[in-house]
Parts: structure tokens; C-alpha cells; sequence
């Protein structure tokens, strides 16, 4: 690779750049061209203990200053990310294949976002004082140790960031473990938090395959592990750290529900279920992806869809004009194309797309599927890809029950100009992060997470304190301390 801000080698430990050629290659690949851009290498055992170290010992120094001072240095890297804005989507454009016009406004972006509020937050966490007559009680709010973030390949400088800020706020220490698939950001990350001044071995990153991210999480140094991934991985991942007692966050799948009324302002609609479905390529966790529409509006709803995509420009993710990139990876083309086959022998009819696109890189056209049923399988699991799934209904009652009746409960959206139903339907959803008129916003200032098998624990807002520090009482008393005998 030659890009001039990549990083410089395949792990970042104790405030530098660490190789150990030793590990398994992982070609990192440009998902526009399918050529090989980097090679890093999966941890050894030797780094692994490495970063674990680092981390165990310089987290307790960390704790102990002052959350003022801590702060400081998270809203430094923040402002440091904001300036190296361009260079950080271009990486972040080459390790995902997400188009520069998405990358330039959401990436390194919400990840500065995330550590210039938890920068802000970090002089605020205190604990309470509880008077009990003369005695009383206070509690120390204190951080839990050494926490392992895990991430996702759709949003490796965000998750980076989403983990790291609120961990470091609450004077944790952190290893990361990017997904294989986009390894390079979160070390674009570690250096610009050194950079700002955090000492060395707060924040470390490691590469690997799953068995690195098993081996972080089994180890007896970790108190925390927040993982955002499949909820097939987070069974797994959940269980590993049960069995250590170890606090967990959990951002998982989901297959989520978006309601369209037939009172909706069709235009805002659309354009919600291009949000929810064909941002990123249709690679985010909270799509909209099971779209209901009234009969009523249904032909007219679809009619704009297509219209609307029909405007994606699909091509060179670095040309500032393209809004539609390719998928991942190859794998991940083949796993979507794969369910359209499904969707088509299950009799939905094929709207608009359902093909790859040929040429170099992993490009696959947005594809649309109406006349979906819910026990169709494009319609249960998740596909993690551009392709929506258009369902009727037209009974309130019953479009809730079904919107309802999956194991996730991630995300769910309505649109209807009627304020009351707007409301009874959010609270009926089961879904951690619901929307009205409006569809995937994901601002650090509110709480995101999952109910269901979507997930445990919520990352952003100041719900992601309680999931990055413990309480602890300290009784005092005044008087004489009675006893029986
Ligand atoms: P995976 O679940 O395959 O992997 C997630 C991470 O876990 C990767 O870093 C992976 O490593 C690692 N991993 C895999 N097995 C283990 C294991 N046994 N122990 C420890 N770590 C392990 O997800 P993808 O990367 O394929 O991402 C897509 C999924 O993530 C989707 O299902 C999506 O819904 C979910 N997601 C959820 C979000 C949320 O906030 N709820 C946000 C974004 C994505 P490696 O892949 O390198 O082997």
C-alpha cells in the first residue's frame, strides 16, 4: 500500500508500532478492485501477552488522575482526528470500500464525536453520598480494569472509537481487536490517541482471526469485553466471558422492522428506507431491512423507490460523486447474492437490482424485493447487504405483532403524520433504538443498543458509563459499633 498516512505496522502496543512477522498474513484487501493493499499479521501468543501487560500496568495511573485531566487528552485526539479528517476517510475508504462522500462526513467524524463527548463527561463521573441517620454511605464510581473491545467490519474507525472513548473516560485501559477483514483503522486510532497524550499501553491494538479475540477474552487480566459483531459470534463471546464473570456489552444483529403508514409523507419515507437499507451498501447493524407499506401506498411507494435508486451513482468509492460502493469482501458478496437467490425461489418479486455488477470489486446492485412474506427467509435472517424486503399490511395490531415477531429487536422506525400512533408504535416496538419519521441517525448522545438477541448493555449517551465502571459503597459510621456478644 502506499498511501502516506498508513499505518506502519500490524499492531500497536505500549505507545508504538510492534510487528511480529511470526503471525498468520492477513491480506487487506480494497473492496473497489479486490487488489491487495496491505498485509498485516494476526497476533502471536507473545503479542497478545504483550498487550495485556502493557494494558494491566499502566491502568491503575490512569485511574488515579484526575477525570479533568483524563478528558483533556480524549478531546485533544478528538480535535486531531477533525483535522486529519481526509486522510482518515481515505483509509477508512480503502479498508471498507464505504464511497469517500459517506466516509468524509460519518467516520472519523462520529468517532471524534464520541471521544469530544466522552472527553467532556470524564470530569463529571462521581459517585453519591446516602445519609443513614448520623452514619452514611458513599460510593466511588471506579473503573473495571483492563477492557477488550472487539469490532465489526462496517465501521472499523467508529467502533474503534465508540469503545475506547467511554472505556477511557471511566480510566479503563483497552485492547482492540479490528475485524480481520479491515484491521487498518483502529491503529489509526491508537496513534492519534497517543499522540494526544495518553500514556503508553492504555490503548492498544492487536490483529487476528476470532481465535485472538477467544484468547482476549478468556484471559484472567480481563474485566470487560464489548463485542459488536454477529449475534452467532456474540453467543459465543458471551458465554466465554460468563465463565470469567467478566462485564459484557453485546452490539449485535438484527433484522429490524420500518413501518410505512399510509398517512406517511411518501418522499420522507423513501428516503428513510434508502437510509435503512442501502447506506454503506446496506452493511449496518440497525437496518430498516423488513419494510412494512400500507396496500394503500404500496405501488406508489415503490414506484419512487425505484426511481429514487435508479439516481445511486455506483462506482469509484473515492470519487466524491459515487454514493454507492461495493460490498466488503468477496465473501460477503457471495452471502448477499446467496439470499437473493433465496428470495427469488421463494417466490418475492424481484423489483429493481438482484445482480453483481461486473468488473473488478465486490459491487452488487441495490436490490429491492416486494410482495415479501414473513416467513420467507429474506425476511427472517439478516443479510447484511443492499437488499430491502417490501411486505404488506394493513391492520395496525397485526403489522405490530409482526414487526415484533423475530428474535432480534435491534432497531425499528414508523412513518405517519399521526403523532398519537407515531408514539403508541415506538413504545410497542422491541427494539433498543426506535425512530419516527426519520431512519439510522445514531448521534453519540443517545443510548444505542439491542433488545432480544441484538444485544446487551448500550453503547453512546451516558448509558455507556454505567458499562464501563462499577460502584462501590463505603459504609462510615459515627458512633460506637454495636455487637451481640
Ligand atoms: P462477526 O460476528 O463475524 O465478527 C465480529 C468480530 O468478532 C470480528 O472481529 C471477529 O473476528 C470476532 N470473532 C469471531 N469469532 C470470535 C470468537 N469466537 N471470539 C472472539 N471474537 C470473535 O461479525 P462481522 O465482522 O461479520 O460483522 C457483521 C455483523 O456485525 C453483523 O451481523 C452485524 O449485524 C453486526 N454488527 C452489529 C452492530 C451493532 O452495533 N449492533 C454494528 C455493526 C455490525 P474475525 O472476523 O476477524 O475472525
Amino acid at each position: 500500500m502506499t498511501y502516506a498516512t498508513q499505518p506502519t505496522a500490524s499492531h500497536f502496543i505500549n505507545g508504538s508500532y510492534v510487528e511480529d512477522t511470526a503471525g498468520t498474513p492477513i491480506e487487506v484487501i480494497y473492496p473497489a478492485t479486490g487488489k491487495v493493499i496491505a498485509t498485516v499479521h494476526a497476533a502471536t501468543p507473545a503479542i497478545i501477552e504483550q498487550a495485556l501487560d502493557a494494558a494491566k500496568a499502566a491502568q491503575k495511573a490512569w485511574a488515579a488522575i484526575s477525570g479533568t485531566e483524563r478528558g483533556r487528552i480524549l478531546r485533544r485526539a478528538a480535535e486531531i482526528m477533525r483535522v486529519r479528517n481526509h486522510d482518515l476517510s481515505v483509509l477508512e475508504t480503502w479498508d471498507t470500500g464505504k464511497p469517500y462522500q459517506e466516509t468524509s462526513v460519518v467516520d472519523a467524524t462520529s468517532g471524534a464525536d464520541a471521544l469530544e463527548y466522552y472527553g467532556g463527561m470524564a470530569a463529571t463521573l462521581t459517585g453519591e453520598h446516602i445519609q443513614l441517620g448520623e452514619n452514611w454511605v458513599y460510593t466511588r464510581r471506579e473503573a473495571l480494569g483492563v477492557c477488550v473491545g472487539i469490532g465489526a467490519w462496517n465501521y472499523p474507525t467508529q467502533i474503534a472509537c465508540w469503545k475506547g472513548a467511554p472505556a477511557l473516560a471511566c480510566g479503563n485501559a483497552m485492547v482492540f481487536k479490528p475485524s480481520e477483514t479491515t484491521p487498518l483503522c483502529a491503529l489509526k486510532v491508537a496513534e492519534i490517541l497517543h499522540e494526544a497524550g495518553l500514556p503508553a499501553g492504555l490503548y492498544n491494538v492487536i490483529q487476528g482471526m476470532g481465535e485472538v479475540g477467544g484468547a482476549l477474552v478468556t484471559d484472567p487480566r480481563v474485566n470487560k469485553v464489548s463485542l459488536t459483531g454477529s449475534v452467532p459470534t456474540g453467543r459465543k463471546v458471551y458465554a466465554a466471558a460468563a465463565a470469567g464473570i467478566k462485564h459484557v456489552t453485546m452490539e449485535l444483529g438484527g433484522k429490524s422492522p420500518m413501518i410505512v403508514f399510509e398517512d406517511a409523507d411518501i418522499e420522507n419515507a423513501v428516503s428513510g428506507a434508502i437510509l435503512g437499507n442501502f447506506y454503506s451498501s446496506g452493511q449496518v447493524c440497525s437496518n430498516g431491512t423488513r419494510v412494512f407499506v400500507h396496500t394503500a401506498i404500496k405501488e406508489a411507494f415503490l414506484a419512487r423507490l425505484s426511481e429514487r435508486l435508479g439516481h445511486a451513482v455506483i462506482g469509484d468509492p473515492m470519487d466524491p460523486e459515487t454514493s454507492f460502493g461495493p460490498m466488503v469482501s468477496r465473501r460477503q458478496l457471495d452471502i448477499v447474492l446467496g439470499y437473493i437467490e433465496k428470495g427469488k425461489a421463494e417466490g418475492a418479486r424481484l423489483v429493481t437490482g438482484g445482480a453483481a455488477i461486473e468488473g473488478a470489486g465486490f459491487f452488487l446492485q441495490p436490490t429491492v424485493f416486494a410482495d415479501v412474506t414473513d416467513d420467507m427467509v429474506i425476511a427472517r435472517e439478516e443479510i447484511f447487504g443492499p437488499v430491502m424486503a417490501v411486505l404488506d399490511f394493513e391492520d395496525e395490531a397485526d403489522v405490530m405483532a409482526r414487526a415484533n415477531d423475530t428474535e432480534f429487536g435491534l432497531a425499528a422506525g414508523v412513518f405517519t403524520r399521526d403523532l398519537a400512533r407515531a408514539h403508541r408504535v415506538a413504545a410497542g416496538f422491541e427494539a433498543g433504538t426506535c425512530y419516527i419519521n426519520t431512519y439510522n441517525d445514531a448521534p453519540v448522545e443517545a443510548p444505542f443498543g439491542g433488545m432480544k438477541a441484538s444485544g446487551v448493555g448500550r453503547e453512546n449517551a451516558r448509558a455507556a458509563i454505567e458499562h464501563y465502571s462499577q460502584l462501590k459503597s463505603v459504609f462510615v459510621r459515627m458512633d460506637d459499633v454495636e455487637a451481640p456478644f
